[in-house]
Protein backbone atom coordinates (compact mmCIF):
# COMPACT_ATOMS: atom_id res chain seq x y z
CA UNK A 1 0.00 0.00 0.00
CA UNK A 2 1.56 3.20 -1.14
CA UNK A 3 0.90 5.78 2.14
CA UNK A 4 1.00 8.89 0.78
CA UNK A 5 -1.86 9.12 -0.66
CA UNK A 6 -3.49 9.84 2.44
CA UNK A 7 -4.14 13.58 2.29
CA UNK A 8 -4.34 13.64 -1.49
CA UNK A 9 -7.60 15.45 -2.50
CA UNK A 10 -10.52 13.59 -2.93
CA UNK A 11 -11.06 12.33 -6.91
CA UNK A 12 -13.98 14.78 -8.51
CA UNK A 13 -15.59 11.48 -9.29
CA UNK A 14 -15.20 9.80 -5.96
CA UNK A 15 -16.74 12.92 -3.71
CA UNK A 16 -20.18 11.59 -3.55
CA UNK A 17 -19.39 8.63 -2.01
CA UNK A 18 -16.11 10.26 -0.13
CA UNK A 19 -19.22 12.31 1.96
CA UNK A 20 -21.39 9.56 2.62
CA UNK A 21 -18.14 7.23 4.13
CA UNK A 22 -16.55 10.31 6.19
CA UNK A 23 -20.21 10.84 7.82
CA UNK A 24 -19.85 7.33 8.41
CA UNK A 25 -16.72 7.40 10.12
CA UNK A 26 -17.59 10.44 11.64
CA UNK A 27 -20.36 8.96 13.39
CA UNK A 28 -19.02 5.85 14.21
CA UNK A 29 -21.00 3.97 11.88
CA UNK A 30 -19.15 2.54 9.49
CA UNK A 31 -18.92 -1.83 10.03
CA UNK A 32 -16.13 -3.70 10.98
CA UNK A 33 -15.75 -5.02 7.45
CA UNK A 34 -15.84 -2.95 4.90
CA UNK A 35 -15.51 -4.38 1.16
CA UNK A 36 -14.39 -1.48 -1.10
CA UNK A 37 -15.13 -2.76 -4.69
CA UNK A 38 -15.01 -0.66 -8.11
CA UNK A 39 -13.55 -1.81 -11.81
CA UNK A 40 -10.22 -1.48 -12.40
CA UNK A 41 -9.10 1.96 -12.73
CA UNK A 42 -11.57 3.67 -11.51
CA UNK A 43 -9.09 4.64 -8.11
CA UNK A 44 -10.41 2.16 -5.52
CA UNK A 45 -7.39 1.65 -4.04
CA UNK A 46 -6.38 5.07 -3.37
CA UNK A 47 -9.92 5.82 -2.05
CA UNK A 48 -9.63 2.86 0.32
CA UNK A 49 -6.30 4.36 1.88
CA UNK A 50 -8.11 7.83 2.47
CA UNK A 51 -10.68 5.60 4.27
CA UNK A 52 -8.04 4.08 5.98
CA UNK A 53 -6.09 7.12 6.56
CA UNK A 54 -9.00 8.47 7.91
CA UNK A 55 -9.78 5.47 9.91
CA UNK A 56 -6.32 6.00 11.74
CA UNK A 57 -6.25 9.71 12.25
CA UNK A 58 -6.89 11.75 15.76
CA UNK A 59 -7.52 14.86 13.91
CA UNK A 60 -9.72 14.66 10.58
CA UNK A 61 -10.47 17.97 8.88
CA UNK A 62 -13.66 19.04 8.19
CA UNK A 63 -14.76 17.06 5.17
CA UNK A 64 -13.65 14.02 7.04
CA UNK A 65 -9.77 13.23 5.51
CA UNK A 66 -6.61 12.61 7.55
CA UNK A 67 -4.68 15.62 8.56
CA UNK A 68 -1.94 14.44 7.74
CA UNK A 69 -0.11 15.87 10.56
CA UNK A 70 -1.02 13.64 13.88
CA UNK A 71 1.14 11.12 15.22
CA UNK A 72 -0.68 8.47 13.26
CA UNK A 73 -0.62 10.32 10.42
CA UNK A 74 2.65 10.69 10.02
CA UNK A 75 3.36 7.16 10.72
CA UNK A 76 0.86 5.97 8.13
CA UNK A 77 2.59 8.06 5.42
CA UNK A 78 6.12 6.43 6.86
CA UNK A 79 4.70 3.15 6.08
CA UNK A 80 5.10 2.30 9.97
CA UNK A 81 1.76 2.59 11.74
CA UNK A 82 2.02 -0.10 14.31
CA UNK A 83 -1.77 -0.77 14.14
CA UNK A 84 -2.11 -1.80 10.57
CA UNK A 85 -2.13 -5.47 9.56
CA UNK A 86 -1.44 -6.19 5.43
CA UNK A 87 -3.07 -9.90 3.97
CA UNK A 88 -1.79 -9.78 0.33
CA UNK A 89 -0.90 -12.49 -1.71
CA UNK A 90 2.85 -13.69 -0.88
CA UNK A 91 3.32 -13.74 -4.75
CA UNK A 92 1.91 -11.31 -7.13
CA UNK A 93 -1.26 -12.88 -8.62
CA UNK A 94 -1.49 -15.78 -6.31
CA UNK A 95 -3.72 -16.83 -3.80
CA UNK A 96 -3.37 -16.22 -0.35
CA UNK A 97 -3.13 -18.72 2.34
CA UNK A 98 -5.00 -19.64 5.43
CA UNK A 99 -1.84 -19.59 7.24
CA UNK A 100 -1.95 -15.81 6.22
CA UNK A 101 -4.84 -15.38 7.18
CA UNK A 102 -4.15 -17.17 10.30
CA UNK A 103 -1.81 -14.78 11.24
CA UNK A 104 -3.09 -11.70 9.95
CA UNK A 105 -6.30 -12.18 12.15
CA UNK A 106 -3.76 -13.11 15.12
CA UNK A 107 -2.36 -9.50 14.88
CA UNK A 108 -5.60 -7.89 14.27
CA UNK A 109 -6.15 -9.33 18.16
CA UNK A 110 -3.58 -8.11 19.77
CA UNK A 111 -3.78 -4.73 22.06
CA UNK A 112 -3.23 -1.24 19.32
CA UNK A 113 -0.90 1.01 20.06
CA UNK A 114 -3.44 3.83 19.47
CA UNK A 115 -6.75 4.41 20.56
CA UNK A 116 -8.30 4.65 16.72
CA UNK A 117 -7.70 0.78 16.79
CA UNK A 118 -6.58 -2.03 14.80
CA UNK A 119 -7.14 -1.75 10.66
CA UNK A 120 -6.70 -5.01 8.43
CA UNK A 121 -6.02 -4.21 4.64
CA UNK A 122 -6.91 -7.07 2.57
CA UNK A 123 -5.90 -6.50 -1.30
CA UNK A 124 -7.06 -8.20 -3.28
CA UNK A 125 -10.42 -10.00 -1.33
CA UNK A 126 -10.26 -12.00 -4.37
CA UNK A 127 -6.99 -13.47 -4.07
CA UNK A 128 -8.53 -15.73 -0.96
CA UNK A 129 -8.64 -19.16 -1.36
CA UNK A 130 -12.08 -20.66 -0.50
CA UNK A 131 -10.37 -22.04 2.66
CA UNK A 132 -8.95 -18.98 3.51
CA UNK A 133 -11.78 -17.04 3.00
CA UNK A 134 -13.37 -18.98 5.44
CA UNK A 135 -10.56 -18.55 8.31
CA UNK A 136 -11.41 -15.00 7.54
CA UNK A 137 -15.30 -15.33 8.68
CA UNK A 138 -14.61 -15.96 12.29
CA UNK A 139 -12.80 -12.69 12.24
CA UNK A 140 -15.20 -10.81 10.14
CA UNK A 141 -17.94 -12.38 12.38
CA UNK A 142 -16.46 -11.56 15.68
CA UNK A 143 -13.94 -8.82 15.30
CA UNK A 144 -11.43 -7.13 17.82
CA UNK A 145 -13.46 -4.16 19.15
CA UNK A 146 -12.66 -0.95 17.24
CA UNK A 147 -11.23 -3.38 14.68
CA UNK A 148 -11.58 -2.62 10.48
CA UNK A 149 -11.10 -4.77 7.88
CA UNK A 150 -11.31 -3.39 4.59
CA UNK A 151 -11.09 -5.45 1.44
CA UNK A 152 -10.30 -4.50 -1.99
CA UNK A 153 -12.12 -5.89 -4.82
CA UNK A 154 -11.99 -5.86 -8.40
CA UNK A 155 -14.70 -8.26 -8.85
CA UNK A 156 -17.44 -8.84 -5.78
CA UNK A 157 -18.94 -11.34 -7.63
CA UNK A 158 -15.65 -13.75 -7.07
CA UNK A 159 -15.76 -13.63 -3.34
CA UNK A 160 -18.03 -15.83 -1.05
CA UNK A 161 -21.18 -14.40 -0.61
CA UNK A 162 -20.84 -15.44 3.14
CA UNK A 163 -17.36 -12.66 3.27
CA UNK A 164 -19.64 -10.10 1.25
CA UNK A 165 -22.65 -10.49 3.50
CA UNK A 166 -20.56 -9.74 6.51
CA UNK A 167 -18.88 -6.70 4.91
CA UNK A 168 -20.61 -3.06 4.13
CA UNK A 169 -19.74 -2.15 0.71
CA UNK A 170 -19.07 0.54 -0.84
CA UNK A 171 -18.49 0.90 -4.71
CA UNK A 172 -16.31 3.17 -5.97
CA UNK A 173 -18.20 4.46 -9.06
CA UNK A 174 -16.58 4.77 -12.79
CA UNK A 175 -15.69 8.71 -13.59
CA UNK A 176 -17.77 10.63 -16.36
CA UNK A 177 -16.07 10.87 -19.06
CA UNK A 178 -16.42 15.02 -19.40
CA UNK A 179 -15.11 14.82 -15.63
CA UNK A 180 -12.59 12.28 -16.10
CA UNK A 181 -10.73 14.02 -19.31
CA UNK A 182 -10.61 17.36 -16.96
CA UNK A 183 -9.12 15.68 -14.55
CA UNK A 184 -6.51 14.14 -16.49
CA UNK A 185 -5.85 17.26 -18.53
CA UNK A 186 -4.79 18.80 -14.44
CA UNK A 187 -2.61 15.49 -14.21
CA UNK A 188 -0.77 16.65 -17.36
CA UNK A 189 -1.98 13.60 -19.34
CA UNK A 190 -3.34 14.33 -22.81
CA UNK A 191 -6.25 12.03 -23.18
CA UNK A 192 -7.54 13.89 -26.57
CA UNK A 193 -7.37 9.92 -28.07
CA UNK A 194 -9.50 8.35 -25.28
CA UNK A 195 -12.69 7.23 -26.22
CA UNK A 196 -15.72 7.87 -23.71
CA UNK A 197 -15.54 4.33 -22.16
CA UNK A 198 -11.48 4.40 -21.25
CA UNK A 199 -12.10 7.57 -19.35
CA UNK A 200 -14.30 5.91 -17.01
CA UNK A 201 -11.21 4.74 -15.65
CA UNK A 202 -8.73 7.30 -15.67
CA UNK A 203 -6.71 5.75 -13.39
CA UNK A 204 -6.14 3.09 -15.87
CA UNK A 205 -5.59 5.96 -18.86
CA UNK A 206 -2.52 7.30 -16.85
CA UNK A 207 -1.36 3.36 -15.98
CA UNK A 208 -1.56 2.77 -20.01
CA UNK A 209 0.29 5.36 -20.65
CA UNK A 210 3.36 5.08 -18.37
CA UNK A 211 3.60 1.53 -20.28
CA UNK A 212 3.24 3.39 -23.52
CA UNK A 213 6.44 5.57 -22.44
CA UNK A 214 8.33 2.06 -21.21
CA UNK A 215 7.89 0.91 -24.21
CA UNK A 216 9.01 4.04 -26.19
CA UNK A 217 12.05 4.09 -23.71
CA UNK A 218 13.00 0.47 -23.96
CA UNK A 219 12.64 1.38 -28.06
CA UNK A 220 14.95 3.94 -27.57
CA UNK A 221 17.51 2.22 -25.71
CA UNK A 222 17.59 -0.72 -28.35
CA UNK A 223 18.11 2.01 -31.20
CA UNK A 224 20.68 3.81 -29.15
CA UNK A 225 22.91 0.56 -28.34
CA UNK A 226 22.25 -0.69 -32.27
CA UNK A 227 23.56 2.58 -33.09
CA UNK A 228 26.68 2.15 -31.13
CA UNK A 229 27.19 -1.27 -32.22
CA UNK A 230 27.23 0.51 -36.23
CA UNK A 231 24.29 -1.98 -36.57
CA UNK A 232 21.19 0.68 -37.54
CA UNK A 233 20.77 3.95 -39.40
CA UNK A 234 20.63 7.21 -37.37
CA UNK A 235 18.31 8.53 -39.88
CA UNK A 236 15.61 5.56 -39.87
CA UNK A 237 16.39 5.79 -36.19
CA UNK A 238 16.05 9.20 -35.63
CA UNK A 239 12.69 8.50 -37.78
CA UNK A 240 11.62 6.70 -34.50
CA UNK A 241 11.86 9.49 -32.58
CA UNK A 242 11.50 12.91 -33.38
CA UNK A 243 7.49 12.16 -33.52
CA UNK A 244 7.66 11.16 -30.16
CA UNK A 245 6.86 14.01 -27.44
CA UNK A 246 10.23 16.67 -27.11
CA UNK A 247 10.97 16.50 -23.50
CA UNK A 248 10.36 13.33 -23.31
CA UNK A 249 12.96 12.00 -25.65
CA UNK A 250 15.34 15.12 -24.51
CA UNK A 251 15.38 13.98 -21.42
CA UNK A 252 15.91 10.04 -22.42
CA UNK A 253 18.95 11.60 -24.42
CA UNK A 254 20.25 13.52 -21.85
CA UNK A 255 20.36 10.83 -18.94
CA UNK A 256 22.08 7.99 -21.72
CA UNK A 257 24.19 10.76 -22.76
CA UNK A 258 25.76 11.07 -19.26
CA UNK A 259 25.28 7.69 -18.55
CA UNK A 260 27.68 7.38 -21.51
CA UNK A 261 30.36 9.86 -20.84
CA UNK A 262 30.29 8.38 -16.71
CA UNK A 263 31.10 4.45 -18.14
CA UNK A 264 33.45 5.97 -20.62
CA UNK A 265 35.68 7.51 -17.39
CA UNK A 266 35.22 4.00 -15.58
CA UNK A 267 38.29 1.97 -15.99
CA UNK A 268 37.55 -1.21 -17.83
CA UNK A 269 37.84 -3.90 -14.66
CA UNK A 270 35.55 -6.71 -15.26
CA UNK A 271 34.35 -6.64 -18.37
CA UNK A 272 31.79 -9.60 -18.13
CA UNK A 273 29.78 -7.70 -15.15
CA UNK A 274 29.29 -4.65 -18.10
CA UNK A 275 26.48 -3.55 -19.61
CA UNK A 276 26.69 -3.09 -23.59
CA UNK A 277 26.27 0.14 -22.81
CA UNK A 278 28.98 0.53 -20.84
CA UNK A 279 31.52 -0.93 -23.03
CA UNK A 280 30.19 0.85 -26.33
CA UNK A 281 31.24 3.99 -24.36
CA UNK A 282 34.81 2.75 -23.19
CA UNK A 283 35.16 1.95 -27.08
CA UNK A 284 34.28 5.57 -27.71
CA UNK A 285 36.17 6.94 -24.99
CA UNK A 286 35.64 10.33 -22.68
CA UNK A 287 36.88 12.90 -25.47
CA UNK A 288 34.52 11.97 -28.30
CA UNK A 289 31.63 11.25 -25.71
CA UNK A 290 32.43 15.37 -24.57
CA UNK A 291 31.89 16.31 -28.10
CA UNK A 292 29.13 14.22 -28.56
CA UNK A 293 27.26 16.15 -25.24
CA UNK A 294 28.12 19.21 -25.88
CA UNK A 295 25.93 18.96 -29.28
CA UNK A 296 23.07 17.50 -26.92
CA UNK A 297 23.26 19.86 -24.95
CA UNK A 298 22.63 22.46 -27.91
CA UNK A 299 20.15 19.99 -29.12
CA UNK A 300 18.38 20.18 -25.78
CA UNK A 301 18.32 24.42 -26.01
CA UNK A 302 15.87 23.66 -28.85
CA UNK A 303 13.38 22.19 -27.66
CA UNK A 304 11.04 25.09 -27.95
CA UNK A 305 12.71 26.26 -31.26
CA UNK A 306 11.32 26.47 -34.39
CA UNK A 307 14.06 24.72 -35.57
CA UNK A 308 13.05 21.41 -38.09
CA UNK A 309 13.08 18.53 -35.37
CA UNK A 310 13.34 16.10 -37.57
CA UNK A 311 16.45 17.60 -38.51
CA UNK A 312 17.78 18.25 -34.78
CA UNK A 313 17.16 14.92 -33.97
CA UNK A 314 18.86 13.41 -37.43
CA UNK A 315 21.86 15.79 -36.63
CA UNK A 316 22.59 14.17 -33.06
CA UNK A 317 22.32 11.01 -34.08
CA UNK A 318 24.58 11.63 -36.94
CA UNK A 319 26.73 13.12 -35.05
CA UNK A 320 27.17 10.06 -32.76
CA UNK A 321 27.43 7.46 -35.46
CA UNK A 322 30.15 9.68 -36.95
CA UNK A 323 31.43 9.19 -33.90
CA UNK A 324 31.90 5.72 -33.26
CA UNK A 325 32.91 5.72 -37.01
CA UNK A 326 36.26 7.23 -36.30
CA UNK A 327 36.26 5.40 -32.96
CA UNK A 328 36.40 2.20 -34.79
CA UNK A 329 38.98 3.78 -37.71
CA UNK A 330 42.05 1.37 -37.71
ZN1 LIG B 1 -4.13 12.88 11.35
Amino acid sequence: MTQQASTMPILPWHAPLWRHVAAGIRDDRVAHGVLIAGTPGVGKRRFARQVVAALLCRSRADDGRACGACAGCRQFAAGTHPDISRLTPEDKGKTIKVAQVRQFSHALHLTPQYETGRVGWIDPADALSISAANSLLKTLEEPPAGCHIVLISDRVSSLLPTIRSRCQLWTVPAADPATAREWLAEQGVDASQEDDDRLRSPLAVIAHQGDEVDQLLAQWDKDLLRLLARRANPVSVAERAYEAERRLWVDWLYRRCNDLMRASLVGQEDDTAQTNLARAAQRLGPRRLEAWSRRVAEVARMVDSNADWRLVVESVFIELSQQVADATQP
